[in-house]
C-alpha cells in the first residue's frame, strides 16, 4: 500500500480503544493510557420509553431498589447479548466517555470488542453494529477467553500449549491455545452469579432468611471460598426472615458457604477437566510446565487456584489483575492488527467486522 500521510495523521491521532464486555463488568483499555473505564454492565431503562435512564455503577446503585416504572437489567447476561438496544446505549455511553476524556478533537476510534465465547452470529452482528453505531471507525470482535489468555500474557503465538480459565459473573469460559488459535474450549453458565444464588438459596433453606442479590455477592467476596481456609471466618447477612416477616441479622461462616457453593464450584472444577481431558498429550505435556491461568472476577474466590491445582494435578495461578485480563488483551490485538488478524471473529467472509 502506498504511503498515504493522512492516513498516518489519522492513525497518530486516533483512539485505539479495548473493551470487554463482560456479562457482570466492561471495562475499556485505551491504548497508551491503560483501563480508563471498569463499570458494571447495568442499565437502568424506563418501562414505558425503554429510554435508558443510568448506565454502568448508577444503575448497579439502582438494583433491588426501582419504583414501578423503572427496570434495570443487563444486557450481556449469561453471555448472550439479549437486548441489542440496550447494549447499544451501553457502548455508546463507554465509547463517548472514553471520545470526550481526549483533549484535542479525535476521529473516530477503532475498537476490538471481547464478546462471550460462543454467542451465535446474530449476536455477533448485534454487537458490531452496535459498536459501528455507537461511534466507532472499525471494529473487531475477539472471543473473551482469547482475549483473556492474550491479556494475562501466555504466549499464544508459540508452538505450545496454554491455558486459560475465565470466570466471569454469568459464564465460566475455559481455553486451551496454541499458534493463535484454539485447540479446546468449554463454555458453561455456572459463574459468579450462580455462586451468589447458590448462597441466597442456602440462608433461605437453613435460616428463613430472605437476601439480596448484592448481599450475597458481597459475603460471597469477602468470606467465600472453594478451599478451606488456614483461619475459617463470619460475615454478617441482612434480610427478611420469612416466617415473621421481619428484618433480620445473621451470622454465617466461610464453611457454610463453602458448602452452600460446593457443587457449582465442583460443576466448574469438572468443566476444566473435561478440557484437558480433550487435550492432545503434547499439550497436556505442556501445561505442566506453564500451568493452568485463571482470569474473570470468579477467579479471585479464596482457594480456588488451590482446589483447581489439587484436583487437577497441574498448577493453576491467578493472572495479574484478573478483572481487566480481557480489555488488556483486546489492547493488545489492537497494537498489531495484523499479527494477531487469526484471532478475530469473523462476521462476513474478509474474517473481520
Ligand atoms: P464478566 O467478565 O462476566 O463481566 P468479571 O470478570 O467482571 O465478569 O467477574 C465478575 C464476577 O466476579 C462476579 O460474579 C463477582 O461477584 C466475582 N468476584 C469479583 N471479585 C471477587 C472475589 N474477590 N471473590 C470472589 N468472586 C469475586
Ligand atoms: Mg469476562
Amino acid at each position: 500500500m502506498a504511503f498515504n500521510p493522512l492516513n498516518w495523521l489519522l492513525g497518530f491521532f486516533s483512539l485505539d480503544i479495548g473493551i470487554d464486555l463482560g456479562t457482570a463488568n466492561t471495562m475499556v483499555n485505551v491504548s497508551g493510557k491503560g483501563i480508563v473505564i471498569s463499570e458494571p454492565s447495568w442499565v437502568a431503562i424506563d418501562k414505558r420509553t425503554r429510554e435508558p435512564l443510568a448506565i454502568g455503577a448508577e444503575a448497579k446503585e439502582m438494583v433491588g431498589r426501582t419504583p414501578a416504572n423503572v427496570l434495570t437489567v443487563r444486557p450481556v447476561r449469561d453471555g448472550v447479548i439479549s437486548e441489542f438496544e440496550i447494549t447499544q446505549a451501553m457502548l455508546e455511553y463507554f465509547i463517548g466517555k472514553v471520545h470526550q476524556q481526549s483533549i484535542v478533537p479525535v476521529p473516530r476510534p477503532r475498537v476490538v470488542i471481547g464478546i462471550p465465547a460462543g454467542v451465535t452470529k446474530v449476536e455477533k452482528r448485534a454487537v458490531y453494529d452496535a459498536a459501528i453505531s455507537a461511534g466507532a471507525r472499525e471494529v473487531y470482535l475477539i472471543e473473551e477467553p482469547v482475549a483473556a489468555a492474550l491479556g494475562a500474557g501466555l504466549p499464544i503465538n508459540e508452538i505450545r500449549g496454554s491455558m486459560v480459565v475465565d470466570i466471569g459473573g454469568g459464564t465460566s469460559d475455559v481455553a486451551i491455545l496454541s499458534m493463535k488459535g484454539v485447540v479446546v474450549s468449554r463454555s458453561l453458565r455456572v459463574a459468579g452469579d450462580e455462586l451468589d444464588e447458590d448462597i441466597i438459596q442456602y440462608v433461605r433453606n437453613k435460616y428463613n432468611l430472605l437476601i439480596g442479590q448484592r448481599m450475597a455477592e458481597h459475603a460471597k467476596i469477602a468470606i467465600g471460598s472453594a478451599y478451606h481456609l488456614p483461619k475459617e471466618k463470619t460475615a454478617r447477612l441482612r434480610g427478611r426472615n420469612l416466617l415473621s416477616g421481619l428484618p433480620e441479622a445473621i451470622e454465617v461462616s466461610s464453611v457454610e458457604l463453602r458448602e452452600a457453593m460446593s457443587s457449582s464450584v465442583q460443576i466448574i472444577v469438572d468443566t476444566v477437566k473435561d478440557a484437558l481431558d480433550e487435550a492432545p498429550p503434547e499439550i497436556v505435556a505442556d501445561l505442566m510446565d506453564m500451568g493452568i491461568c485463571m482470569a474473570g472476577g470468579g477467579s479471585l474466590l479464596q482457594g480456588l487456584d488451590e482446589r483447581l491445582t489439587n484436583e487437577l494435578n497441574i498448577r493453576a495461578w491467578v493472572a495479574e489483575d484478573p478483572m481487566s485480563c480481557v480489555a488488556r488483551g483486546a489492547g493488545i490485538a489492537l497494537e498489531n492488527l495484523p499479527m494477531w488478524n487469526s484471532l478475530f471473529v469473523g462476521l462476513g467472509r474478509d474474517g473481520r467486522g
